[in-house]
């Protein structure tokens, strides 16, 4: 019998970075807004101009943002308005998103999308292809299959995935103009990967149409840094105890213009006879990664490069990511022994909370 080891899906909170905030008090307001973005449940909250703190659901995780300065509130509408627009469009699970249409037309043609889908499926199929088989967007017929972030997960048998392995094949996409086309029926594609990530640009064009230059927003496990703090100076970011709950964290880091992704096991799982079954897949195998990486962080300016490599570092393992850092990639990583791999371009602002000097190990990675 499995034994679910998470709450629903929608329910949970995902983090894999926490903002840190002073006080309560550096909230104006917090309002819970629906995923349509209209506000349902105002809540009162300090105010002292400090920031505007908003909450949503969205893209199948929590939204929180902060925003600082003039028109905060209406651009946290926007934003969350947008998100539902984007989650619709992006989701497989959605019944008349691009991606849903895509993956219904597998085998039969094709479908014609918008050219915002066209665009991000072009970008995530460059980044795949340097992804030695780590990454696939063409994985759902095995995350379909696992059903890991689902409420009916299941171990599926070697024959099965033997079966739909060679429906993983990011290779075999083909987009002409607004048609996309997965040539064989099963075929689908789940941008679960990269998709939060990838939404972080929309969000910064959004920010800067409607004339904010400073705000915090999280989406599951990516955070982007709109700008800097209103006083200049670079906000503070909490890397998480993938030991505990959404909110505690181990180390804190500073961050300006730039989105953090961080995947781990520890996310979405269920386990079965004494085996934890996580929600990455290694597209080499058809089964759940077994990493040696607890958690891992890549910072990069651009979000679905950073999602990207957050998910294909944690499929590679360590070895591979500190040779990502080598080579000038810049992360936060979590082995299972508790050392923490930071790379040196952080080490001015990298701490580790106070603490926990005792029980986590820090080595700088410096590029080469
Ligand atoms: P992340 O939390 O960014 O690491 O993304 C995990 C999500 O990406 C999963 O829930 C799936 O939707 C999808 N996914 C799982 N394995 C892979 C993979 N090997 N390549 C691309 N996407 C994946
Ligand atoms: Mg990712």
């Amino acid at each position: 019998m499995a034994r679910r080891t998470q709450k629903k899906p929608n329910s949970r909170i995902i983090i894999g970075v926490v903002f840190i905030l002073a006080a309560a008090a550096l909230l104006t307001a917090v309002v819970i807004y629906t995923s349509r973005g209209q506000k349902s449940t105002p809540a009162s909250g300090a105010s002292n101009g400090q920031g505007y703190e908003a909450m949503t659901y969205a893209m199948n995780t929590l939204v929180t943002q902060k925003i600082y300065g003039a028109g905060a509130e209406t651009a946290a509408l926007e934003i969350n308005k947008m998100l539902a627009r984007w989650e619709n469009r992006f989701s497989m699970f959605s019944k008349d998103g691009d991606i849903a249409r895509i993956n219904a037309a597998a085998g039969l043609g094709g479908a014609d999308v918008d050219p915002q889908t066209t665009a991000l499926l072009q970008h995530a199929l460059a980044l795949s292809a340097q992804s030695g088989g780590a990454f696939a967007i063409t994985i759902a017929p095995l995350t379909s299959a696992w059903g890991i972030t689902t409420d009916t997960p299941r171990v599926v048998p070697e024959a099965e995935l033997a079966g739909l392995m060679p429906l993983v094949n990011d290779s075999a996409v083909t987009i002409q103009g607004n048609h996309v086309t997965l040539p064989e029926a099963g075929m689908g594609i789940d941008l679960g990967g990269i998709a939060k990530g990838a939404v972080c640009t929309e969000v910064k064009n959004m920010y800067n149409q409607l004339n904010i230059s400073s705000a915090l927003i999280s989406i599951g496990g990516n955070i982007y840094a709109h700008g800097t703090q209103p006083d200049g100076t670079p906000f503070t970011l909490g890397f998480r105890d993938p030991a505990g709950d959404e909110t505690s964290y181990i180390a804190s880091f500073a961050m300006a213009d730039a989105v953090i992704a961080v995947s781990g096991g520890y996310e979405r799982y269920f386990e079965q006879d004494g085996t934890r079954y996580i929600h990455i897949i290694d597209p080499r195998t058809g089964r759940p990664a077994q990493s040696d990486i607890a958690s891992v962080g890549v910072i990069h300016e651009d979000g679905a490069t950073a999602d990207f490599y957050s998910t294909t570092l944690y499929v590679l393992g360590l070895g591979k990511t500190l040779a990502y850092m080598r080579s000038g990639g810049q992360a936060i990583v979590l082995d299972m022994h508790n050392t923490l791999y930071v790379s040196d371009s952080l080490r001015d602002s990298f701490a580790l909370r106070p603490g926990m000097e005792s029980t986590y190990m820090i080595e700088y990675i410096a590029a080469q």
